[in-house]
């Protein structure tokens, strides 16, 4: 979904609202991750004296299978994003923080949407003391405490 933010980038002092929920079109062309509610996208667009910033919160529920124990739970997930608005590149570089305003416009969805992939952690897990699985019986030892690790210990 494109925005038109020529009023912003023109005006010193104008801000822009940015509520918004990342459409489900949007979100089926992430196959990594099973989003469990709307990805919410909060904050602003503004014009401080010249410079433009893109500023927000992305907050995703994902449902997770713990990459230890195989159990799958549903997590919260919340960033705050900064980025520069700029209507064209000066230099070369290829800098994440910057976005090119193409035609006056920007797709906060989309930005939104590849900001959080970049942030979201690559292990999952159902909590950070997660035990796993036991690598002899297959139980999952957050709930059953089996033993057979401590015979191999002695
Ligand atoms: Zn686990
Ligand atoms: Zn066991």
């Amino acid at each position: 979904m494109q925005m038109k933010i020529g009023n912003v980038l023109d005006v010193p002092g104008t801000v822009m609202p940015l509520d918004l929920c990342v459409s489900e079109e949007r979100l089926a062309q992430v196959h990594r991750y099973v989003f469990d509610a709307p990805v919410r996208v909060v904050g602003q667009i503004a014009n401080h004296a010249g410079a433009v910033t893109l500023e927000f919160r992305v907050t995703a529920s994902l449902r997770v299978t713990c990459d230890r124990c195989l159990k799958e739970t549903v997590q919260e997930f919340s960033y705050a994003e900064a980025h520069t608005v700029v209507r064209k590149l000066v230099s070369e570089d290829e800098d994440d923080s910057y976005i090119l305003a193409e035609g006056e416009c920007i797709d906060p969805e989309e930005i939104a949407v590849t900001d959080l992939l970049l942030e979201l952690p690559t292990k999952m897990l159902c909590k950070e003391d997660c035990k796993g699985l036991c690598p002899v019986c297959g139980c999952n030892r957050n709930v059953t405490d089996c033993g057979c690790m401590k015979d191999q210990i002695g």
